[in-house]
């Protein structure tokens, strides 16, 4: 049956007159890809069904926070007997002693945990933390990588191989930019030039770049930065909040076995619900009031409901097998994407770690933001295009990564490579 979608397209003309561009995050408007947005009515395990009634294979999966698949039995039990006993207190609560106990337990680094609500609080939080325990104000991040829409992060690399940052948005004052130093990912060196001043604060990357699609670190660069960054005392912070709890329990952290001093997690770790986190070594985390003059602060931090379905989607994570599983099912989709790709006679690059990949059109390799743009990003919204229009929720950017969950099996991944042999074939 042709698939219609006339009350997705009556409610984008709504949502249009009361949100800008009638999203409340911009990469769901689809405009990269140029489509407009399905809106979603439900979803069940690895099935998300739009408002026509349309069903699709999820493989955004909330952006990554749902690697247990949509309406996950367990986690909307721990949500419902949570709410039974109201919604929020602000006062502390032991579900949240509870959550502290198995991030901790989960990230050996963490002596101590804080939990906020967003990605963004928690990489925001951390560099305050980091720039008041050095007593240090510049940070360094890497081009491409992506810790949310703080400030002092929303910055964009200039021409050269270190260069301190540009606002990489309209409204972020040349302040806030200022002392944020942009490097290449993947280039150790740059960040061993960076850092040689001895005034930064904090080195912040994501161990796994994921947001300008899937980048795998190079070997022995995580363990640069390692080096670098305590030659200098300058504070190491791994963001894992794409791949805390998604490459490993224990995160890329745990993968690589790499030590950073604070680490950020988010999505996993709140079941579906608003919840992130950041945490470290104890002499660093004790800056943070009450214990120390570093002020940070949420009226919904630890929330009730959210620490409860973060707290049971890692007890399910925690059991045996789970990420041989993960590893499995995306092994299956790589081998697939790839058969697909040479039977349309295209040249990809897919970078995959565990249950994230990204298929860049491109040969590459793509190793750095730099490699991820030679992507044909006209070919991959055509691509995009077709996938949905065969029932697979792709994510609507060549510059993010796509995620499975244990709530997928083998029969979704055929479908998937299926449907991605059929859209390379005919490009709509
Ligand atoms: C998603 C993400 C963030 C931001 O998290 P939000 O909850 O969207 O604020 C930060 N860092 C990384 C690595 C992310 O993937």
């Amino acid at each position: 049956m042709p698939r219609t979608y006339a009350a997705s397209k009556a409610l984008f003309e709504r949502a249009q007159r009361v949100i800008p561009g009638g999203v409340n995050s911009p990469v769901r408007a689809c405009r990269s890809v140029g489509a407009d947005p399905v809106f979603i009515a439900q979803g069940d395990g690895p099935i998300v069904t739009d408002a026509d009634g349309n069903t699709y294979i999820d493989m955004i999966g909330s952006w990554g926070p749902l690697i247990l698949g949509h309406s996950n039995a367990e986690i909307l039990d721990a949500i419902k007997e949570a709410m039974g006993m109201g919604t929020s207190f602000g006062a502390p609560t032991e579900v949240e002693v509870r959550f502290a106990e198995a991030v901790t337990a989960a990230m050996p680094v963490m002596d101590m945990v804080r939990a906020v609500s967003s990605g963004t609080e928690a990489t925001m939080s951390a560099l305050r933390l980091a720039r008041g325990a050095t007593g240090r104000d510049k940070i360094i991040k890497m081009d491409g990588g992506y810790h949310g829409h703080t400030d002092c992060l929303l910055v964009a690399a200039g021409s050269g191989a270190a260069t301190l940052g540009i606002p990489g948005s309209a409204g972020v004052p040349a302040g806030a930019a200022k002392d944020t130093i942009v490097v290449p990912y993947n280039d150790a060196a740059a960040v061993e030039q960076a850092l040689a001043g001895g005034d930064v604060a904090a080195v912040i990357v994501e161990p796994i770049a994921g947001n300008m699609g899937t980048v795998p670190p190079a070997p022995g660069y995580l363990e640069a930065l390692r080096a670098a960054t305590a030659k200098h005392g300058t504070i190491l912070i791994f963001d894992e909040v794409m791949t805390g709890f998604r490459v490993a329990y224990g995160g890329a952290t745990a993968r690589f076995g790499v030590t950073p001093d604070l680490v950020c997690v988010g999505k996993i770790v709140g079941g579906g619900l608003p919840a992130a986190a950041f945490g470290g070594r104890g002499d660093i985390m004790r800056h943070l009031a009450p214990l120390g003059g570093v002020y940070q602060a949420g009226t919904l931090s630890g929330n009730p409901l959210a620490m409860a379905a973060g707290l049971r989607a890692l007890e399910i994570l925690r059991r045996p097998g789970t990420y041989e599983r993960l590893e499995q099912l995306g092994a299956r989709l790589e081998a697939g994407l790839l058969a697909a790709a040479k039977a349309a006679g295209h040249d990809f690059c897919i970078n995959r770690i565990g249950s994230m990949l990204t298929m860049f059109f491109t040969a590459g390799p793509v190793t750095d933001y730099a490699t991820a743009k030679r992507a044909d990003t006209a070919l991959f919204a055509s691509f995009f295009r077709g996938m949905r229009e065969r029932g697979i929720f792709w994510a609507p950017s060549q510059f993010e990564a796509v995620f499975l969950s244990l709530a997928h099996s083998e029969n979704e991944i055929d479908e998937i490579c299926a449907a991605a042999q059929a859209s390379l074939a005919s490009p709509k």
